[in-house]
Formats: C-alpha cells, structure tokens, sequence
C-alpha cells in the first residue's frame, strides 16, 4: 500500500459564509431528503467564468499549478476538519453473509473508520477465472479496486442501479466495495441533515475505504478507482484530489464551476472558501491531475455546461503534465441528473481502458441480480452492530478528535 501524500498537507484557518439552499429549486426534491444547511451554493453561471479565468491567471506553468494545487489541498483539508489526519487505527473487518452470482459475489461488509464509528457496505468480487484451455496454472493477476459512492437518493446503496454498477465493474474484474453515506441507510451514528461534521467523516471514511480495499490480499493496490454521481460525484472528486493512491476516477453529474451541492456534506464545511483560497468543484476535479478522469455530464442540471466551460479549464491543467488526453467528458446533453445505464456505460469503457478491466458486455447488466435489502444489511440479529458504536455528533465527535492521538494497531 503506497503511504498517501495527503498526510503531508497540512494547517492553517477556515471561515464560513452562507447563501440560502438550492437544490431543491432545481428540481431534485423528491430525489433528495437533505437539510438547508450549507456556505456556498450556487452562484451565477458568468461569474463561474470569470472565476475560472482569475484561477487560471494564478500560474502560468506545471510548477506554477503544483503549488497552487498544494495550497488548496492544505485549505480543503483543513476546512473539511482533517489536519491532522487521524490516525489509521485497526478497520477491524468484519465480512458476512457471501452470496455468489453469474460471474461475481457480494458480501456484507463493515469496518471502523476510526474506534466506534462503523462504515457500512457491500464488497462485490469477481468469480475466479479458470481458463479451461490452459492446463496450467498462473499466478492469478490481481484485482483492481473501485470504490462506489452513492448520492442523496432513497435506498443508497441498495438502489438497483447501483446494484447493477457494482455487479458489473466486478464481472470486469475489480474488487468492488460500495458504502453508506455518513447518516445514511445503515449508517445511524450522526444525522446526515443536522452535522456539519458529515463532510469529515464522509471523505475520511473514503480514505478508509482505500485502506480496506488495498488490505484485500488480492487488490492491486495501484489500481484503484472511484466513482459515484451527485453527492457521489462529490464524494468522487474529493477523495481524487485529497489522496493520490486514486488512480483513476469518473465523477458523474457533479463537476461544475457554478454549484458547490449544498448538502453538508458538500459544502456545509468552507472548503471553498477561506483565508488563503478559494476554489470551485471544476478546479477541485482538476487536483486529480495527471491521473485518468472522466467526468459524465448532462444537459439538465448544474452540469449542462461542462463541454464548454468546466472541461477547458480542467484540459488546461492536464495540459501542463503533457496530459491532456487523460481527461475525458461523456456529455448526455438530452439527459437529466441520474447515473442512468446510458451513463454507465462510458464509465465501464473507462474503468477497462485505464484500470486494466476486462471490457463490459452489452449483456452484462442484465447478468446482475437485483438483491433484496435484507440480504446486502450488514447489521441484522445475527449480526448486530457492536455495543461500543459511538452515537450522536458530540459523542462522534469526541470518538474523532480521540482517533488523532490513538495508537494505531494493524
Ligand atoms: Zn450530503
């Protein structure tokens, strides 16, 4: 497991401002159940530009990009309540309940992202592969790792779209491991709608989930992606650009100059905004450079202008490794915000291309079963959620800040 550079960006302040809610306003009240609690939202489409044109301005070459790119991966992290990070103490895995499919399996899994706060998920693997016409036998070739983030909508993780997304990343050939956002589903230990903090715990947990991943024996740990859309689009560029062992991500409908999403898990924390910088979510997915993106955009949400807009600032960027060719946008300019099979379907030609996956099938999709709920909860009787779980933001909260001076046991 390579040791991630962002343990080293460290210090300084933060500030706060708030402008009024948003989302709703565009259309996603039944999609989204999160709270009007937020620093900035949305601003005008020309001041994005704008924006965008005085963030370029700030360098002029790849030496230029790299300490602005350091001094905002300081800012977000101090902003988000990461500096320090907490120490990497024992996930103690726990992984139950295998069920095995066409071509993959999935597990219930769950782990502590720091002592007494449990992440919640579901591990999909691919089935071994067992050439008939070689009679002997090679070293198996390690498996990438994708993590898949989901967004503000009913049933998260257990949604059928996202069920089929891990299936069929598995199938191609990818440890696959996909988990509840912080108050989300199974994960009861703060509340998504009232605590900042979500911010916190969402991108540490996802640092975690790169930890899990890469303890898998057979997990290449340099290969690993990630991908989600909306709030898991956030998850995606965020995690991309505050830890490097990503190697490749493909943020969906998230990525724009203008909107900053308004949960708090978004933007609830200023880390767009503070003493020393400010930024946008486009500049933000340009921290992942040089390494392969693909950002999915769409006509109907705050993405309708990445095309034009948010993709030549993030090229311009890529440009400066000699990278250009490595950031790539799927635009559905007819679709709305969702991670629909349309929209799927680049990102599985993506995975294959830069990670290394066997490619997908047209029918491949329809080789994944749509599990019942109850059989991917990782807390049932048989597997309760441990007595020492904390409870409550204050509780969390001090289970944290302990975490920074704990003792780290692997
Ligand atoms: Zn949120």
């Amino acid at each position: 497991m390579r040791s991630p550079r962002s343990r080293s960006f460290l210090n300084r302040r933060r500030a706060d401002s708030c402008t009024p809610w948003r989302r709703c306003a565009l259309g996603l009240v039944a999609a989204c159940a999160v709270a009007p609690v937020a620093a900035q939202v949305q601003i005008p489409e020309a001041q994005a530009v704008e924006d965008l044109a005085a963030f370029a301005a700030t360098y002029h070459d790849r030496a230029g990009w790299e300490r602005r790119a350091a001094l905002l991966r300081t800012e977000i992290l101090q902003a988000a309540g990461l500096v320090p990070l907490p120490r990497r103490t024992a996930l103690r895995v726990v992984r139950h309940s295998k069920v095995r499919r066409d071509g993959y399996s999935v597990e219930n899994v769950w782990f502590e992202a720091f002592p007494g706060f449990f992440v919640s998920g579901n591990l999909y693997l691919p089935a071994p592969q067992r050439p008939a016409s070689d009679p002997e036998p090679k070293a198996p070739r390690r498996l990438a790792g994708i993590l898949c983030p989901h967004g503000h909508w009913a049933e998260g993780r257990f949604r059928p779209d996202m069920q089929k997304r891990c299936g069929v990343l598995a199938r191609m050939g990818a440890a696959v491991f996909t988990y509840d956002m912080a108050g989300w589903q199974e994960s009861t230990q703060v509340d998504h709608r009232k605590d900042k903090a979500v911010l916190t715990y969402q991108v540490w947990s996802s640092m975690r989930a790169i930890d899990f991943l890469c303890s898998i024996e057979t997990v290449d740990p340099r290969r690993i992606g990630v991908t989600g859309a909306s709030g898991g689009g956030t998850q995606t560029f965020l995690l991309a650009a505050l830890d490097d062992r990503v190697a490749a991500s493909a943020p969906v409908v998230m990525v724009s100059a203008h909107f900053f999403g308004g949960c708090n898990c978004e933007s609830g924390l200023p880390i767009h905004r503070g003493p020393r910088h400010r930024t946008n979510n486009a500049e933000i997915a340009a921290l992942a450079a040089p390494r392969p993106q693909l950002l999915v955009s769409c006509g109907k949400d705050w993405t309708k202008n990445v095309p034009r807009v948010e993709l030549g600032y993030v090229r311009g960027v890529y440009r400066l490794f000699g990278k250009a060719e490595l950031i790539e946008n799927a635009h559905f300019a007819a679709e709305g915000h969702d991670y629909g099979a349309s929209k799927r379907k680049p990102v599985y030609a993506f995975f294959a291309a830069r990670l290394g996956l066997r490619a997908a099938t047209a029918e491949d999709e329809s080789r994944v079963e749509v599990l019942p709920h109850a059989s991917l909860r990782c807390f049932d009787a048989q597997h309760p959620r441990p007595t020492h779980a904390v409870v409550g933001r204050e509780r969390v909260a001090a289970a944290f800040a302990a975490s920074r001076r704990a003792k780290v046991v692997r």
